[in-house]
């Protein structure tokens, strides 16, 4: 069995990962910290909530203690995130892991947040920078932040990093940067087309690909709702809520608007709920993101600005109101749940002219959606579309391409048992060794706690080909 003790991490760094409960690396962790640690540049994919973030803080953590700093100014370790709650979230973890380094300093420059207070912080020396490419080139510019002495670029979701939205300005901090610097890229999904983007801002990369195994890809279960206007997806969801092992939800929709809107209408009908989107100030969005946590909210209603990072283990499901336009944003949104080896349950409402968009879903994905629907909110038109060209024979009960004879999966109201009796219990796994550990984090008080579910240990593909690329659309910063 493979420990943190063998992957040759500073003793400092093994103390404060042996104070959080984990005991094995994860998969990613296994492959990624031993090739980071020698200076190689990495492109590194594993599923949503695997331990990507520890993959590369880690080995950055080693290379500030191992390593005596350059002269000069600035951060060695630069890593960038596309959303400010990912950055937040980052920091935390630097913060945790680097704890007995003495002297290490951490910075958090992201949008969203007053100039004078950040430029304080800047006049101090600082090792690690995580930044939103926007404020980043704010400061740069201004003269405030300079890159010269990085000696390691960090790209977390890389794929939205080198998306139209952000590309420009990742080459121009990129260029910034000393020639000589390890890079590496981190995402759930990296298609070919970005490795092809991120070629010129690497050296002779390693790749790896940590593929799922089954149990782990089913620890989210998907179930898909056709629905036959706006009114039917409010009753729907409605009911979902109900139910007592929905403990904490994320609800995606496709807009700001929406999503306000959702929101109080949810308020209204006295759920404990809140909004989260990019017009919101960021202390507000910290504030949500806090309030979820500790539980005191239920709900969340948000844009894509959530779809990625966020690592609260108390999120039981999530809901795609609105279906995603970009197909990678649909692993991202459902992996806001399951985190971990955990259990989650993610939720689609679609409508029935978007049929192909849920088969090129699950073809990106390589998973069906199950199909289901709930007796008395049955939607008027059922969609029996067997997708053209379909290669994958159907499967009845498990896709939600159901031809009409055979119908969706019928729900029926299930009997409220406790949250205990409902979760399967943890099966073997490197997570399963956290279990005293999260068990101290803040539960939602009204429903109590939600006990993980297990997951069996992931199977390792290396070298396999990555999925098919998207096609590139123009997207807006989120952060
Ligand atoms: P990430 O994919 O980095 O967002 O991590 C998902 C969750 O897994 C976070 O809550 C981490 O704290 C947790 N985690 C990271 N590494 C390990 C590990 N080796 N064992 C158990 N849990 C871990």
């Amino acid at each position: 069995m493979s420990c943190f003790e063998n992957l040759g991490l500073h003793p400092h760094i093994l103390e404060a990962i042996a104070e959080t409960g984990y005991t094995q690396p994860t998969p990613i962790q296994q492959e990624a910290i031993p090739l980071a640690l020698q200076g190689l540049d990495l492109r590194a994919s594993a599923q949503t909530g695997t331990g990507k973030t520890a993959a590369f803080i880690l080995p950055a953590l080693h290379r500030l203690a191992a390593t005596p700093p350059s002269k000069g100014v600035g951060p060695r370790i630069l890593i960038l995130v596309p959303t400010r709650e990912l950055a937040t979230q980052v920091a935390a973890q630097a913060k945790t892991y680097g704890k007995h380094l003495p002297h290490l300093k951490t910075l958090c420059m992201i949008g969203g947040v007053p100039y004078h207070a950040q430029k304080r912080l800047l006049q101090k020396p600082y090792d690690i920078l995580i930044a939103t490419p926007g404020r980043l080139i704010d400061y740069v510019e201004r003269g405030t932040i300079k890159l010269s002495r990085v000696e390691m670029l960090i790209l977390d979701e890389a794929d939205r990093m080198l998306d139209m939205g952000f590309i420009e300005a990742v080459e121009h901090i990129a260029d910034l940067t000393p020639e000589n610097r390890q890079t590496l890229l981190f995402s759930a999904t990296l298609s070919s087309h970005i490795l092809k983007l991120s070629e010129h801002l690497m050296k002779e990369p390693r790749e790896i690909f940590i593929e799922a195994s089954q149990s782990h890809k089913n620890n989210i279960a998907q179930r898909l709702h056709y629905t036959d206007d706006l009114d039917h997806k409010n009753r729907l969801l409605d009911h979902i809520l109900q139910a007592s092992d929905v403990v904490s939800v994320i609800v995606f929709t496709s807009t700001k608007q929406h999503a306000g809107e959702l929101v109080e209408q949810l308020h209204d009908a006295g759920h404990a709920v809140a909004a989260l989107h990019g017009d919101m100030h960021q202390r507000q969005r910290s504030r949500t993101i806090d309030q979820l946590r500790k539980g005191f909210i239920r709900i969340l209603v948000a844009t894509d600005v959530a779809a990625r990072g966020i690592d609260i283990p108390t999120i039981s499901h999530v809901i795609n109101f609105d279906l995603p336009r970009n197909i990678e944003d649909y692993v991202h949104r459902i992996g806001r749940t399951g985190r971990a080896g955990a259990k989650g349950v993610a939720l689609s409402f679609a409508g029935h002219r978007e049929s192909s968009l849920v088969q090129r879903i699950e073809k990106f994905t390589g998973q069906d959606i199950e199909c289901v629907e709930i007796p008395g909110l049955e939607p008027k038109m059922r969609s029996s579309k067997k997708p053209a060209g379909s290669k994958r024979p159907f499967k009845q009960g498990h896709s939600s391409r159901r031809p009409e004879s055979r119908g969706p999966r019928r729900y029926e109201e299930r009997p409220r048992h406790s949250q205990q009796e409902r979760r399967p219990k943890q099966e073997g796994s490197f997570f399963s060794q956290t279990e005293s550990k999260r068990q101290d984090r803040p539960a939602r008080p009204q429903q109590g706690k939600r006990p993980d579910g297990g997951a069996k240990k992931f199977s390792r593909v290396f070298n396999t080909t990555f999925s098919t690329p998207a096609p590139r659309k123009k997207r807006e910063p989120v952060a």
